[in-house]
């Protein structure tokens, strides 16, 4: 492995891609050309073998009792220390598992719901968007009789902190924003937009869904009071992520699930939750999940956060500027920080047209809403088509793409 200063390589990235069985497969009879890693990232061998490991030697229920169940949970329990280093937590119990980063914001719009939320209150997302950090929050709303509320963002995709200013009225709860765009791939300022809104006494969140996997990320930095990540978009299983609170906050905020794991005593008048995270795990925990994404964790922080983000700023730099090039092609957004995403419209094409084209060609791209449909609109179309890219992608499929689409739209 190169030492951290220096630039991922192509050398390093054919080694790299090596480690990712997936990436030698073909789809329909052409090399695979992934780019859909804002979906899900393809997994490291490393992760497959923990999994595999997992499950034929190691299987039983975390918790304390059987000395395979004690294993488990000091295997189980070892990832959340590695996700808390990970982003900079300062205390592992911080971190809850979850399904991903939509059960993450769920968990914490269930339990603001009950906590803070009344009639007439506000939450404030962005423009900027992916439906689990707006859908959540209007269920929630809904069920209280608040509103949600959007700060605009602008035509080249970023969020204007002036516009946001104005709209921590002394209605607003909480503020719930994105980190990075699964649109325009836009770094978004959340460590000013923490500060603006704890001036005024209001909690954010932020949904790092596609930031986890692609920068460097601190928590502590940001300021924020929750965080919501996705594993199985860097290297885990299918059904992986967590939610971070900041431990007076977990201690504030009421249970959002009941049932087993997550409680001491229980009556039937009443319920003893335990502290912090049980407390919102409740049932089978994820174990297989979240111990095998451990690993994959470590395998990124080998390469280095810092450098991947630098490589993924750089491709996806390289494929706005090749596809741009392309007659009838419109790039959504010219951010001031993009990583690792591009999303474009073709004129008079509809996106998922350009995508079965281009899954014919063996390039895997994403095609349609987005699961971000006011983002979208916010930037003119209904629909768009995404090319999205990790430290695994080369300058060659950039080429593949751009020429495909060429032929495409030709
Ligand atoms: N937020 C953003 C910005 C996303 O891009 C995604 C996934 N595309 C999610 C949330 C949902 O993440 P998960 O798939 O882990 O539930």
């Amino acid at each position: 492995m190169s030492s951290r200063s220096t630039k991922i390589t192509r050398k390093e990235v054919d080694r790299i891609r090596g480690d990712f069985p997936m990436l030698a497969v073909e789809m329909n009879g052409k090399p695979l050309v992934y780019l859909d890693s804002a979906a899900t990232s393809q997994k490291p061998r490393v992760m497959i073998d923990r999994l595999e490991r997992l499950y034929s030697h190691e299987y039983a229920r975390p918790q304390e009792g059987y000395s395979l169940s004690k294993d488990a949970t000091k295997a189980f329990e070892g990832v959340r220390q590695q996700v808390a280093r990970l982003i900079n937590a300062a205390d592992p119990a911080e971190i809850i598992f979850c399904r991903g980063a939509t059960e993450a914001t769920n968990l914490a719009a269930r339990a603001v719901e009950h906590d803070r939320l009344g009639e007439g209150d506000e939450v404030l997302v962005t423009e900027a968007e992916h439906h689990s950090n707006i859908v959540p929050w209007l269920m929630a709303c809904h069920a209280k009789g608040a509103r949600v509320r959007a700060v605009p963002i602008t035509s080249s995709g970023d969020l204007d902190l002036d516009r946001l200013e104005p709209m921590l009225n002394d209605r607003v709860r909480l503020l719930a924003v994105n980190h990075v765009s699964n649109v325009t791939g836009a770094v978004l300022p959340v460590e000013q937009a923490t500060k603006l809104a704890h001036d005024r006494g209001i909690q954010v969140l932020v949904d790092g869904a596609q930031a986890v996997p692609h920068l460097p990320v601190d928590v502590r930095a940001i300021g924020c009071d929750l965080y919501a990540g996705s594993g199985h978009k860097m290297g885990g299983p299918s059904s992986v992520g967590f939610l971070y609170g900041r431990k007076d906050v977990l201690e504030a905020l009421p249970t959002a699930e009941g049932g087993s794991m997550m409680v001491g005593n229980v009556t039937f008048d009443e319920f003893e939750p335990k502290p912090p995270p049980q407390k919102y795990e409740a049932g089978e925990p994820a174990f297989g999940e979240v111990t095998s994404w451990g690993p994959a964790i470590e395998y990124w922080q080998k390469l280095g956060l810092d450098r991947i983000a630098a490589y993924e700023r750089a491709i996806a730099r390289e494929a706005a500027d090749a596809l741009g090039q392309i007659e009838r092609v419109r790039i959504l957004g010219a951010p001031t920080d993009r990583i690792a995403v591009v999303s474009f419209t073709v004129d008079g094409m509809p996106a998922k047209d350009v995508e079965q084209a281009l899954d014919r060609e063996g390039i895997a791209v994403r095609a349609g809403t987005l699961e971000s449909q006011p983002q979208l609109r916010a930037l003119g179309t209904e629909e768009a088509v995404r090319a999205s890219f990790s430290f695994y992608n080369t300058s060659d499929e950039v080429t593949q793409l751009a020429t495909a689409l060429s032929s495409i739209v030709a």
